[in-house]
Formats: structure tokens, C-alpha cells, sequence
């Protein structure tokens, strides 16, 4: 072969050649050592080779050079090479030529491997990929245009026990639950057609079938369409069970719509559920009725017995309701004390009826577990609407009005609500509000009425009664506005308000020479909550009134609410050194057994009686027989509302101990009631004020 042409191989050979001399020195390279090196030949010749290389790599450098010189040709060997652009992986191998003209030293090859091991380490991607999916606890499909399993991952088997090899060649769908196939099949050509490719994949989620005929497993799966790539050409599915994920999803959803204390749906539901029952409504003509229902002084068990009893009765009542509703109907909770029951498609004849029973189902005491109360009775008032509304929300709103008027009319019972109500609980509200602002505002004081000793003519003590004057000065009664303290819980405070007010006030008039008792009404919701006794025991510490000084009034019907736990009460307040009057005697229960039952001092006639005094014949006779009852019983007797000079003869003629009303005088406003008591002692210094009978 001409040397012309071996030149010329040696020029255009694609792996770099270079020669070095026995000393180490290059002394030539070829054009492919100047590219892979990229350093000219000029920088080459004379420069020392193994300056070239990387550090690490010296030594086994070294070893092949010696095997090379031993054996003349090495074997190859991997090395790093240092290029202007950096670290290059070379093939090096070496023939020995020393001594043998005309090259005569060492020739080294090289093979530049940079970009093939960047291959390898692709190839390598893909093994570790192979193995990732192998492994992976998610089930990886590869799929074709027709949803035919092209393969699948292991997790097929150890998820479904499915075998691999079965499933391929097989649809998709044939794993699926039957019921979730359509859906199966919309997601697949919803990935195929590619318009959501971009928003990422698609995912459906399906029951998959297990081999064995088992529980079917809840899976997500999410398609990649890849049909494009050419190295996929396919749809790549992953199935993911989510079996603990629904689990956690149903859990959260329950918290999302069922009430935690009584497993009723909550809120949120019960609004969805009317929403959905008005649109049925709509179609067939027949809107179902709506009861919203709210448990009577409720606020009372939980303030009074605490919250945990309070928990106990609306888990009871909850459970009382669902046993007195039919099947179709449904029941949620509101929150608090509100139910809400839906009567489906049915006249209001139903709803009346059903919320009689649900009346009903409240007639025996409940058991709770508190030592003050073993046993415990609640009723409920309930508003019924029926109608189409425009909303869940207005139908309510309407349903409430309905309730207020329910309580309004004595609680316990259900009220169908008329369109009229609207007007009036707009004005129930107004005045709930102004009544806060009131108390805040101090627009309440407290007016005095003179109770006076009949046989001495003199004042045995002043009843306080509450005012409230309004921002522009009108002057308003009680009866206009108790109702509604009560239904808000305000008189609670108000009363606190009237008690130290009427304490603070007679000791100061005690002070000054008028030694006067004090009687402050009590109401119902008061007297039960259990802060009566500590709210008395501070109003009478901070004034230093005498308790026998106060003299709480409280009427048949706050006894009787709950009788025995009413005598422990009154025991408490008798403990004090407090008297208690009975308010309004004659127009409720006028028993007998309750008036021994309870430590009762005082009976006050209710004026009623007193008015037909003298008059009328069946009212003399009746307050003769309360004045002989009072007797009888060792109980002072007070008559309330007396007007005329003949109801007070025909009253002192009949026993009665002592008497209150317009006669005498109204109720005053401090100084005047402080003048009253002066005009009455009248040159007297102690004892009881005589007045001009
Ligand atoms: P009550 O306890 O039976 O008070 C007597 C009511 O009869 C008072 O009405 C008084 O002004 C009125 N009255 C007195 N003498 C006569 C009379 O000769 N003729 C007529 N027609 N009426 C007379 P008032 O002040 O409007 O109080 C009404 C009711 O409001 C009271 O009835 C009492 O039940 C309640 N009340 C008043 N103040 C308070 C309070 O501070 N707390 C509570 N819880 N209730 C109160
Ligand atoms: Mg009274
Ligand atoms: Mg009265």
C-alpha cells in the first residue's frame, strides 16, 4: 500500500492517534486528536502526556503504560482527558513501537466516549424506569387507540391478582366495574379527542375488578394520551387506589354535612335538601311542607344543668324526632336547639300532623345525668311553611316567623305560618335590639309602688317595678316589653339590674328614717337560671340591705315549671333570710299542695279578683276564700290593683293583711317615692310609715 495513502488514513482516521517518544514526550498527533483535544498540533508536540490526564486516573495511566511497554500492545483502558471545554471519557489503547523505525516510540489511540456514555446512561434511565414501574404500588397501562391493554404493570397482579399476561390484548373496560364503564369510556375519548391534553391528564375514577371476584377496588386513573409520541404511541394509564383516600373523603365529607353531636345533616344539607324539594315542587305540583322547630328554654337546661346535659337532650330529642317521622320525610339540624324536618309532597294537613308528633314525642321526661335533675321535660315550638320559595334561605326565614309566633302563643305548640306575621316579626326584632341598646344605654329604671299594712295604715313596703324610658322620651311598661327580655335572655341581666337598683335604693331610704321592705319580681327564666341565689346574695353585700328587708315575687307558673327542683331553689333564697310572695295568686294553678310544698310567705291577690271586690258577687267570694286559704296557711295576704274606697273597706273587712294600688298611689319615681314614705311618717321616727287610710 502506497505511504501516500496510509498518510492520508492516518489524517482522516476518526479516533485520535498520537505517538509518543521514549521519554513520554508527544511528538505527533493526528487531526482527530487536534479536534478531540482541541489543541493544535504545534501545542501537542513535545508537551508530556500524562499532563493531560485527570489526577485519579494517573495511576492506572501508569499501569498500561507498563503493560504496554511490557507486552507492546495494551489493553484498552477508560481514562478522563482534559479539553479546553472541559472533562472528556476517552478508550485508550496503546502498541509499543519503540525501537522499530521509522515511528519508533509509542502510538496511542484514542476514542472519544463522551457522547456514547451520555447513551448509556439513558439506557441505564430506562432500566431504572423498567424497575420503577415494575415496582410501583400504582397500576401503569400502556393502551391503544380502542382502549385495548397493550401492557401492564406488576400491580395488576398484587393489587387484583390478575395475571399480566391475561389482561393484555384484552379492553381496559373489562377491568372496570359494569356501572363504571360509561364513565370509564367518556374519560378515554375525552383523553383521546386531546382537548384537555394540555390542562394535563385526564382522570376518572373507577371500581376495578378483582380476580377473585372480591370487593372491588376504588381506583383514579389518569390518562396521558401519547399517541403522538412515537416511541409511546399510546394512552398511558395510571391506576391509583384510593380506597384509604374515599374513606378520608367520605369521612370529611360527613363532617361537611352532618352535624357531629347528632348525626343529622347539618346546616348546609338541610338547605340543599329543601332546595331540592322545591324544585321537585315545581314539577309535580306538590310542594312538601318545611317545619322548623326550636326546643323551648333550652338555653335554660344548658345554663342552668351545663353543656353536657344539654348535648344529652339534643342527642335525645334527635333521636325521639327521627322515631316520630315517616320514612320520606327527613330531618337536620340547624345548630343549637332548631330542627328542621322536611314532609315531603304533602298537604299542610300532614305537616300538622307531623308536627304533632313530634310534640308528642317529647311528652316523657327525659333522663339525664345530673344529680340536680334526674329527669328533665322539654317541649318545642314549631313554624310550618309550605309554598314555592325562591330560596332554601327565604323559606326559612318565613318558617322562623312562624315559630316566634308559636312561642308568642305560649311555646309548645306549631303554628302554620300566614304572610301577615311577616310584618309583626319584623317589629319583635326591632325591639329585641332596642332592648340590648336599652340595657347598654341605661334607659331602664325602676318606678316604686307603696304596699300598705291595712289595720295600721302604714307602708309596709315598696314594690319595685321596672320602666323603660325610650331615646325619645316615651315612658313604656313592662307588659309592652317582659315577653320579649324573656324570649332573649335579657332579663336575665335586666333583672340583676332591677335587684341591685331596688336593694341599693331601700337601704338608702332605710337609712334615711323610712324603714321600708322591698319586693322585685322574679321571672321564669330568672328564677332558672342558676345564678339567682349569687346574684341576690350580692346585690344585698353590696347595699347592706337586711335580707329580710327583700321580698322576691315570682308567680304560680315559674313554680311549676318543674316543681321540685323549684323547692330546692326556694330553699336557697329562703336560706338567705329572704321572704317570697306569690304574684298573681288566683290565676294559675292555685294549689294547695304547692303553697305547703313551698316556703311561701306572702300571697299576693291577683287584681282581678281585687277589682270585683264590692261588686260583683262570684269575686268577693273567691278573694274570701284565698284571704281564709292565706290564713289557713299562716301566709301574709297582699290584694294588688285597689282602686276605690269600697274594695278597700270590703278587703280590711275580709282580713286581708295589707293591699297595693292606685287608692294609695302609683308607682313613683324615686323622689316621689321618697316624699311618699315622708308624707307618711309624718312626725313618726321609727317603726312602720303610717298613712291617711
Ligand atoms: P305585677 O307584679 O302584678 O305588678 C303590679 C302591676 O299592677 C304593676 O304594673 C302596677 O303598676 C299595676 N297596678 C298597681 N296598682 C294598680 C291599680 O290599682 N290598678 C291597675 N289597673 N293596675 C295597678 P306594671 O308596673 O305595668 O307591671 C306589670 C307587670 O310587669 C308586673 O305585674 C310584673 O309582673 C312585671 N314586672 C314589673 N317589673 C318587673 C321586673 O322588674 N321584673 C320582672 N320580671 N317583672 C316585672
Ligand atoms: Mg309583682
Ligand atoms: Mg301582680
Amino acid at each position: 500500500m502506497e505511504p501516500a495513502w496510509l498518510e492520508h488514513l492516518a489524517l482522516e482516521l476518526p479516533d485520535a492517534v498520537v505517538v509518543a517518544g521514549s521519554d513520554g514526550r508527544l511528538v505527533w498527533g493526528n487531526p482527530a486528536a487536534e479536534r478531540i483535544f482541541g489543541l493544535s498540533n504545534a501545542d501537542i508536540v513535545g508537551s508530556d502526556a500524562l499532563q493531560f490526564l485527570h489526577p485519579e486516573d494517573l495511576e492506572l495511566a501508569v499501569a498500561s503504560l507498563a503493560s504496554v511497554l511490557d507486552k507492546n500492545v495494551g489493553s484498552p483502558i477508560e481514562l478522563r482527558v482534559k479539553t479546553p471545554t472541559g472533562w472528556k471519557l476517552v478508550e485508550l489503547i496503546g502498541a509499543n513501537l519503540v525501537g522499530k523505525p521509522p515511528i519508533d516510540g509509542l502510538v496511542w489511540c484514542f476514542r472519544d466516549l463522551t457522547e456514547r456514555r451520555r447513551w448509556e446512561v439513558a439506557t441505564n434511565d430506562i432500566e431504572r424506569f423498567r424497575s420503577l414501574v415494575h415496582n410501583s404500588a400504582s397500576i401503569l397501562l400502556l393502551l391503544d387507540r380502542s382502549g385495548t391493554v397493550q401492557s401492564v404493570s406488576a400491580a395488576i397482579t398484587r393489587m387484583l391478582g390478575h395475571d399480566q399476561a391475561l389482561v393484555e390484548g384484552h379492553p381496559l373496560e373489562d377491568l372496570v366495574v359494569q356501572a363504571d364503564r360509561p364513565a370509564l369510556e367518556a374519560a378515554l375519548s375525552s383523553a383521546i379527542d386531546g382537548e384537555l391534553a394540555e390542562e394535563g391528564p385526564t382522570i376518572v375514577e373507577v371500581d376495578l375488578r378483582r380476580r377473585d371476584g372480591g370487593v372491588p377496588v376504588p381506583c383514579e386513573l389518569s390518562i396521558v394520551n401519547l399517541l403522538d409520541d412515537p416511541t409511546v404511541n399510546g394512552l398511558v394509564v395510571s391506576a391509583h387506589n384510593i380506597t384509604q383516600l374515599r374513606s378520608t373523603r367520605d369521612a370529611l365529607e360527613r363532617l361537611a354535612t352532618r352535624d357531629p353531636l347528632t348525626g343529622l345533616p347539618n346546616r348546609k344539607l338541610i338547605l340543599d335538601r329543601i332546595e331540592q324539594m322545591q324544585k321537585r315542587g315545581r314539577r309535580s305540583g306538590h310542594d312538601g311542607a318545611v317545619l322548623f322547630i326550636d326546643l323551648d328554654q333550652f338555653k335554660d337546661v344548658n345554663d342552668s344543668l351545663g353543656h353536657r346535659v344539654g348535648d344529652d337532650v339534643l342527642r335525645q330529642t334527635a333521636i325521639r324526632f327521627q322515631g316520630a317521622l315517616r320514612e320520606t320525610d327527613s330531618i337536620g339540624r340547624l345548630g343549637g336547639d332548631e330542627f328542621v324536618v322536611l314532609v315531603e309532597g304533602s298537604g299542610v294537613h300532614d305537616a300538622e300532623a307531623a308536627a304533632q308528633r313530634l310534640l308528642e314525642s317529647l311528652a316523657a321526661p327525659f333522663a339525664v345525668h345530673s344529680a340536680a335533675r334526674p329527669q328533665l321535660t322539654i317541649a318545642a315550638s314549631i313554624g310550618i311553611v309550605s309554598g314555592a320559595y325562591a330560596s332554601a334561605e327565604d323559606l326559612l326565614m318565613d318558617a322562623d316567623v312562624a315559630l316566634y309566633e308559636a312561642k308568642a302563643a305560649g311555646r309548645n305548640r306549631a303554628v302554620r305560618f300566614e304572610p301577615q306575621m311577616r310584618g309583626e316579626f319584623r317589629t319583635r326584632i326591632d325591639l329585641e335590639r332596642d332592648l340590648r341598646l336599652a340595657l347598654e344605654g341605661g334607659e331602664f329604671f325602676v318606678v316604686y309602688q307603696p304596699v300598705i299594712q291595712l289595720s295600721a295604715g302604714t307602708v309596709q313596703s315598696m314594690e319595685a317595678l321596672l320602666r323603660w324610658r325610650r331615646p325619645s322620651g316615651l315612658v313604656v311598661a313592662p307588659d309592652a316589653f317582659i315577653p320579649a327580655l324573656e324570649d332573649s335572655g335579657l332579663i336575665v341581666d335586666v333583672g340583676a339590674f332591677v335587684l341591685r337598683e331596688a336593694c341599693r335604693q331601700t337601704r338608702h331610704w332605710n337609712d334615711a328614717g323610712f324603714p321600708t321592705a322591698v319586693s322585685v319580681n322574679v321571672s321564669p327564666r330568672q328564677f332558672e337560671t342558676g345564678t339567682l341565689v349569687d346574684e341576690i346574695q350580692s346585690a344585698l353585700e353590696e347595699s347592706g340591705l337586711d335580707p329580710t328587708s327583700l321580698i322576691l315575687e315570682m308567680t304560680e307558673t315559674t313554680l311549676m315549671r318543674d316543681s321540685r327542683e323549684s323547692a330546692l331553689r326556694l330553699m336557697a333564697l329562703k336560706d338567705l333570710g329572704i321572704r317570697l310572695a306569690i304574684d298573681d295568686f288566683g290565676t294559675g294553678y292555685s294549689s294547695l299542695a304547692y303553697l305547703q310544698q313551698f316556703p311561701v310567705d306572702i300571697i299576693k291577690i291577683d287584681r282581678t279578683f281585687v277589682m270585683g271586690t264590692a261588686t260583683d258577687q262570684a269575686s268577693t267570694a273567691l278573694v274570701h276564700a284565698l284571704i281564709e286559704l292565706g290564713n289557713a296557711l299562716g301566709l301574709k295576704t297582699v290584694a294588688e290593683g285597689i282602686e276605690t274606697i269600697d274594695q278597700l273597706m270590703q278587703l280590711k273587712h275580709e282580713g286581708c293583711d295589707a293591699g297595693q294600688g292606685f287608692y294609695f298611689s302609683r308607682p313613683l319615681e324615686e323622689a316621689d317615692a321618697q316624699r311618699f314614705l315622708a308624707a307618711a311618717v309624718d312626725g313618726v321616727t321609727t317603726g312602720p310609715v303610717p298613712v291617711t287610710l
